[in-house]
């Protein structure tokens, strides 16, 4: 069975989407930290950071030059917005199909590790 993200970028699972081409598709996570909190996704699985491989370099920078466009469409540029990757399970992930998480809309504070 398809990981969630996977079955969204297939339409087999509803989501808010934004944003999508032939490489990423982007949609608004369902459990939202900010006022906007959009999660940039391969459409291809790359379950973690770890299994990012080198010809993969053009996609991951894709991924953040639609993080970029959507900053400046969703208004939230100028003052700013904190880009996230979870990767693992010290670092909280969740979902193992990799997304940069984009949050914005009000000031984010310090770097949180707890
Ligand atoms: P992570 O901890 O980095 O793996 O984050 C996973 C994120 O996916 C969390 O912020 C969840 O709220 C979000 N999420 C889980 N299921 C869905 C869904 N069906 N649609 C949108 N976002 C989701």
């Amino acid at each position: 069975m398809a990981n969630i993200f996977a079955q969204i970028i297939n339409g087999e699972l509803p989501a808010d989407i934004v944003y999508r081409d032939d490489q990423v598709t982007a949609f608004r996570d369902i459990s939202p930290k900010a006022p906007v909190h959009i999660l940039i996704v391969p459409n291809k699985v790359i379950p973690t950071v770890n299994d990012i491989e080198d010809t993969d370099e053009r996609l991951i920078g894709h991924m953040f030059l639609i993080a970029r466009n959507l900053a400046r469409k969703e208004g939230i540029a100028v003052d700013g917005y904190r880009l996230l990757i979870n990767c693992n399970r010290h670092g909280g992930q969740e979902v193992y199909h990799l997304h940069l998480h984009l949050m914005g809309g009000r000031p984010m504070g310090p770097m949180v590790v707890n």
